[in-house]
């Protein structure tokens, strides 16, 4: 028989060639996917005692045959009548991938496309200059050979075919022989079919010599022989479909390393979601050690599947950012495929599924704070950065996630913020009533800071995640009359400012006088000079960073959408200490070349404590430390 496929627009079949050059590979996920609900299809038949025959052997085979330029996919599945044929292939799918393509004509190389399902049998096309579909029903009728050269007519004839299943035959055309090699087909059907939950079979041959054993002298020519190897290249029952009370810690671990062969680090802990109302959503989450990674390096690990078929490792528009930080595998056929990026953040359902996932992954870290602190605490060096990125990204993560948060002192003490509140409360509330945070980001560098403010009772804490300065921000923000202050942005007194401010030895008069001496020995680095009563124990002059400064330079820095100030220049303060008796002692003494020196002495002590006395500066210093001895 011959017949004209139901064309409205003239011939499709170019368009379908000329479709998404890039993805050509993903005619094959679409047949073997075809293949494979052919084959659930005959199954449940089989369980509603609906076919009386018995299943057998429903491995999916896939084949190439170079010699004659063929590619070849064939189930044992419920195949297809003549008038299925004439209706499925003719009809339903041909109007299906019209329909595609009439949706998406023009915007073909719009990468919103994720997944491009819908095209399904018809792109075969794409790389075939000729589809050949034998096919015999489980239904008792004879098996029948349909075959179309990719104009609208094709034609249906008789076929001997006896067992039940279809046969796709590819005959991959010029441009598309990349097709017939075994690596090329091995490597798309490990992308997209590893999981699916029918056996597949990919014949390979190697080609081997007939002298494994090197017993052959040199100079008999070694044969080389043919050997075909059929493997079975997928894994049907993945841990993520699998009941988690079925699994251990092992099963989840050894499933890490199928997903990613190439990592061998092993995850801190998993999250295995499985829903299926009101959406059917499954998956297992890995949680990765990030405390030796950077941010950027961890993007691109989760993988969205569909009914076990891989869809894409770019989820971004499905989950929230920060839990693109996280590794695994996220399952769900209520994910609309065929749609553009910007409309699939707008859907109801992934949007449904992304709070769920967000409410999972908040609930997990919870569990764990509660059920085990200790350990909770041990791994939250590797978990901190992902924290950060939830609560500042992420309204409901951060409501779920604040009382399990953790902030770490430089005695190496944990606490949630409510109990660190209570912890400093007593000596760190300032004269308006605002609860001082202090904290250091470079913990070795701001040593004599630190212990000097661990003398008078503060605690200070260690915060130097990329996402700092971000953080203490929003927390700002969200917790009332909380301040952060980094620990050298201000001389200690200040920073905490207490009612019974501490009298100044030297009068205005006084520091009028000194101030132009010090301006002058500090001119070349660009500070200002700042006149404060400090405690005389404090050093004489000391430098400072204002904290809102810092924090302004350092977001336009990492890109806090301060355009343009990325080169902000540091502004230092030289704080000199009123109540200092060397700071008495410059201002008396008589001789100007010794005043001068005192006052250069006791600033570039200032710049040495901050770390940033170096080059001539440093060596100047030495040399005139070592005569002043
Ligand atoms: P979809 O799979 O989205 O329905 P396709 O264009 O891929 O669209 O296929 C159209 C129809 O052809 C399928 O719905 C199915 O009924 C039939 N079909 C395709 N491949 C097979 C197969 N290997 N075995 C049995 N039927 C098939």
């Amino acid at each position: 028989m011959k017949g004209t496929i139901n064309v409205q627009a003239e011939n499709i079949f170019p368009i379908i060639k000329k479709f998404l050059y890039s993805d050509h590979e993903i005619f094959l996920r679409e047949l073997v996917s075809n293949a494979v609900d052919a084959t659930s299809k005959v199954k449940a038949l089989s369980r509603l005692g609906e076919m009386k025959d018995e299943v057998g052997n429903t491995t999916i085979e896939i084949k190439i045959n170079k010699d004659k330029g063929t590619l070849h996919i064939s189930d044992k599945g419920i195949g297809m009548t003549a008038e299925e044929v004439e209706k499925y292939l003719n009809q339903v799918a041909f109007s299906g991938a019209s329909e595609f393509l009439s949706q998406y004509e023009g915007k073909v190389d719009d990468a919103g496309i994720i997944g491009h399902f819908g095209l399904g049998f018809y792109s075969a096309f794409m790389v075939s200059k000729k589809v050949e579909v034998i096919t015999k029903s489980w239904k008792d009728e004879e098996a029948v050979k349909w075959t179309c050269d990719g104009s609208p007519e094709f034609s249906i004839t008789k076929s001997k075919k006896k067992t039940r299943g279809t046969e796709i035959i590819l005959h991959i055309d010029e441009e598309s022989i990349e097709f017939l090699e075994d690596g090329r087909v091995e490597g798309i059907l490990n992308k997209y079919c590893k999981f699916l939950p029918v056996e597949i079979k990919f014949g390979t041959k190697t080609i081997q010599e007939d002298d494994p054993k090197g017993e052959k002298d040199e100079n008999d020519a070694v044969k080389q022989v043919e050997k075909e190897v059929d493997n079975i290249i997928n894994n049907p029952n993945p841990a993520w479909k699998k009941a988690p009370s079925d699994l251990k810690g092992e099963d989840y671990s050894s499933f890490y390393h199928e997903l990613y062969p190439m990592t061998f680090e092993e995850p801190l802990f998993n999250i295995h979601i499985n829903v299926d109302y009101p959406f059917n959503l499954t998956g297992i989450l890995y949680f990765p050690k990030l405390a030796k990674h950077k941010v950027e390096l961890q993007k691109n690990k989760i993988q969205l599947y569909s009914n076990q078929v891989f869809i894409t490792d770019s989820v971004e528009n499905v989950v929230p950012e920060f839990l693109t930080l996280l590794h695994g595998v996220i399952d769900s056929p209520d994910i609309p495929l065929n749609v553009s990026r910007s409309y699939l953040q707008s859907d109801a359902n992934v949007k449904k599924i992304s709070g769920h996932i967000t409410k999972k992954v908040a609930d997990k870290l919870a569990e764990m704070f509660k059920n085990d602190r200790e350990d909770f605490e041990v791994k939250w060096p590797d978990m901190q950065v992902f924290m950060d990125y939830g609560l500042l990204t992420d309204e409901k993560f951060y409501e779920r996630i604040q009382p399990s948060y953790l902030v770490k002192n430089t005695k190496g003490e944990f606490k949630t913020f409510e109990e660190y509140k209570e912890f400093i409360k007593e000596s760190q509330t300032d004269k308006d009533e605002n609860l001082v945070i202090l904290y250091t980001n470079d913990a070795e560098g701001q040593h004599s800071l630190i212990s000097k403010a661990t003398a008078k009772g503060y605690d200070v804490l260690e915060m130097n995640t990329p996402l700092t300065a971000h953080l203490i921000q929003h927390l700002e923000m969200k917790m009332e009359k909380v301040q952060f202050k980094r620990v050298d942005a201000d001389a200690l007194e200040k920073l905490v400012p207490k009612e019974d401010a501490i009298e100044s030895n030297l009068s205005d008069d006084q520091k009028n006088e000194l101030t132009p001496i010090i301006q002058k020995v500090i001119s070349s680095d660009g500070f200002n000079v700042q006149f404060e009563a400090l405690d005389e124990a404090d050093a004489p002059m000391m430098v400072t960073e204002s904290e809102f400064m810092r924090r302004m330079k350092e977001q336009a820095e990492i890109g806090g959408g301060m355009m343009g100030m990325s080169n902000m220049p540091d502004s230092y303060n030289m704080v000199v200490n009123s109540n200092h008796p060397l700071i008495s002692k410059i201002l008396v003494e008589s001789d100007e070349g010794k005043k001068a020196d005192m006052a250069k002495q006791a600033s570039d002590l200032a710049l040495l404590s901050k770390g940033i006395l170096r080059g001539e500066k440093l060596t100047a210093f030495i040399e005139r430390s070592v005569s002043m001895i």
